[in-house]
Formats: structure tokens, C-alpha cells, sequence
């Protein structure tokens, strides 16, 4: 690589290091997804096909990147969280966020077609990106509790809206009006009294995001079942079949829950998250 004269261009081209030993909180926001859903027919409040197909590209993400230790998803939107020690791309802030934001789309119209059959794309959608270093556990905490926060507040307000508009026969006027200056309790009482929906009976899905945690595999489970069950991207041609079959087993898959990650024993339970 004999530089030519052009090639002093290069050092315009500034580092952007991330500094060593904090967590690495990427968010990914789906771009204009209130038109994105309007134009795909999602079903409202919560598409699941929807929120089952974001899970799928965070899957993807995870199983390709293994420092992500934990990711949480709502709506259209995804929080991963990268371990402190993690040296992935020497830690440069834009090639990081730029890889994952790009696979995670990649895998999103990818896997399109499995949960939206008889809905074609009609264009091409994006994710924004940002990452954000916090310096200790308890600032994680607490953005894992803000994020699911604001889903259980969103996801209350837009079952009453849609309910007030999809079986109360309001207009979606008259009823951001109805839900105007109203508290927690008083949208469940009108979704209880006015339509008989225990709000605590709701796929806990809505009401708690997805929660995606590594867990160890059963003793037995062979490598070639995990390869299999993993469902890696073709793309990665035969020298990955060839270190598939030539790699010790993996440990631990991931999986999705719908839990509490606001209280204690969600962490308790998996202090290898916040190592
Ligand atoms: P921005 O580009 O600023 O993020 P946006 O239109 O994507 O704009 P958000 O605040 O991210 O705005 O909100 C995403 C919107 O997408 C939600 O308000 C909702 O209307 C819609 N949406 C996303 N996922 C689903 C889903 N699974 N079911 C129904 N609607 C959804
Ligand atoms: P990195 O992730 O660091 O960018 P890379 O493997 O993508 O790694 P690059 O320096 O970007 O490395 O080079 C891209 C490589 O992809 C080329 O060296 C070439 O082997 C291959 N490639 C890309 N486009 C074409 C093409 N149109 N025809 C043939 N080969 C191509
Ligand atoms: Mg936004
Ligand atoms: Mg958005
Ligand atoms: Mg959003
Ligand atoms: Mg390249």
C-alpha cells in the first residue's frame, strides 16, 4: 500500500476510541417507524409479528457479536449492552455502531418475509444508532429500569387509547382527550369497567418488552444441533461450516424473555451480566 500523492486524505480521518473498562449501552431506533407500521398494516397497539421479527434481528446480533452480554427491545427500538472488557473493532465508537445498526437492519428485511408472508416490503427501512459509556453498574441498572419503565407507561396508554377507539367507537381525537391528565390507575380502571380487560392479563410481552439473555445449554445438546437450531447467516459460506464443526460446543444459547428486569432478582439470578 504505496501511498500516492492523494493518500494524505487519510489523516483526516480522526480515531474515535471508546474508553477502556465501561459498559457500552448501543440503542437502535427504527427511522420513521410510525409511517414504516401505518404502511405495513401493524396491528395496533402491538403488532407481535412485529415485535417477534425485532427480537429475531437482536437474536441475530447476539449470537454474532458475544460481548453483548443483555438486550432489551420495545416498540421499535433495541438496547444492547456490551461488557466492560469488550475489545471488538479496538473499541472504535463508529465502526461499532455502524456494523451492528447495519447487521441489525440487514437481519430485520432478512427475516422479513417469515413474519409478514402476505405483506411485502414496500421500502427499505433503518435504524438509527447511538452508544452511550456509562462507568458503573448502577447506571445500567437504572437505563435497563428506564427503558422498561417507559414501555409499561407507553404500552398502558396505547392499550386504553386503542381501546377507547376500538371498541368505545371514539375517534382517535376524542380519545387522546378521554386519556388527557388521566394517571396509571384511572386507565386501568376504564380498560376494567368500560371493557373488561384486567390490564395485568396482557401478553406480558407487551407489557415487558423482550429481555435476551445467554443461557447455558443442557449437558447433552450436540454442537451440530446448536448450529442447526441457531439458524447461522448463510452468507458465512463454507469456511464457517468448517470452524463449526471444528469449534468445542457452545455453551449457552439465546433466549427471549418477558420478565421484570426492574427489581433485584432478575440480576441476582445472572451476576455475569454486570461483570
Ligand atoms: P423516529 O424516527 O424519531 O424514531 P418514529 O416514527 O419511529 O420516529 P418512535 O417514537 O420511534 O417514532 O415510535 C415508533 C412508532 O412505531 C410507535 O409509536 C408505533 O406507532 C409504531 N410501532 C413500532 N412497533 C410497533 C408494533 N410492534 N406494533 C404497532 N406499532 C408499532
Ligand atoms: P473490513 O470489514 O475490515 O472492511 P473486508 O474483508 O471487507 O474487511 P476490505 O478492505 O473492505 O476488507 O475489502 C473488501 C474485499 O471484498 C476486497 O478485498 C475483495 O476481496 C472483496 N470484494 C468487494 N467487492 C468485490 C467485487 N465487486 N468483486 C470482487 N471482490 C470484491
Ligand atoms: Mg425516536
Ligand atoms: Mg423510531
Ligand atoms: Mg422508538
Ligand atoms: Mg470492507
Amino acid at each position: 500500500m504505496a501511498g500516492s500523492k492523494y493518500a494524505y486524505v487519510r489523516n483526516f480521518e480522526l480515531p474515535d476510541p471508546l474508553l477502556p473498562g465501561t459498559f457500552m449501552l448501543l440503542r437502535l431506533d427504527g427511522h420513521s417507524f410510525h409511517r414504516f407500521s401505518d404502511e405495513h398494516g401493524f396491528t395496533k397497539p402491538n403488532d407481535s409479528r412485529a415485535l417477534e421479527l425485532m427480537d429475531h434481528a437482536a437474536k441475530d446480533l447476539m449470537e454474532q457479536y458475544p460481548d453483548i452480554v443483555l438486550a432489551f427491545g420495545e416498540s421499535d427500538e433495541f438496547s444492547f449492552l456490551l461488557r466492560k472488557s469488550a475489545a471488538l473493532y479496538n473499541r472504535r465508537q463508529s465502526k461499532i455502531v455502524s456494523t451492528l445498526a447495519s447487521l441489525f437492519t440487514s437481519s430485520y428485511v432478512f427475516h422479513w418475509a417469515k413474519y409478514f408472508p402476505d405483506c411485502p416490503l414496500k421500502y427499505p427501512p433503518s435504524f438509527d444508532g447511538r452508544l452511550v459509556l456509562y462507568p458503573s453498574a448502577r447506571e445500567i441498572r437504572d437505563y435497563f429500569s428506564w427503558r422498561q419503565t417507559d414501555t409499561h407507561i407507553n404500552n398502558l396508554y396505547n392499550t386504553t387509547f386503542w381501546a377507547l377507539v376500538q371498541q368505545g367507537g371514539q375517534n382517535t381525537t376524542y380519545a387522546h382527550a378521554t386519556l388527557k391528565g388521566t394517571f396509571s390507575k384511572d386507565k386501568h380502571e376504564i380498560l376494567f369497567s368500560r371493557f373488561q380487560i384486567n390490564y395485568n392479563a396482557i401478553d406480558a410481552r407487551f407489557r415487558k418488552g423482550s429481555t435476551l439473555v445467554r443461557e447455558e445449554l443442557p449437558e447433552k445438546t450436540t454442537a451440530n444441533d446448536d448450529g442447526a437450531a441457531t439458524g447461522e447467516p448463510s452468507d458465512s459460506g463454507a469456511p464457517a461450516a468448517v470452524k463449526m464443526r471444528g469449534r468445542t460446543k457452545p455453551r449457552t444459547q439465546v433466549v427471549v424473555l418477558h420478565c421484570d428486569i426492574i427489581k433485584d432478582d432478575f440480576w441476582d439470578a445472572r451476576p455475569e451480566i454486570l461483570a
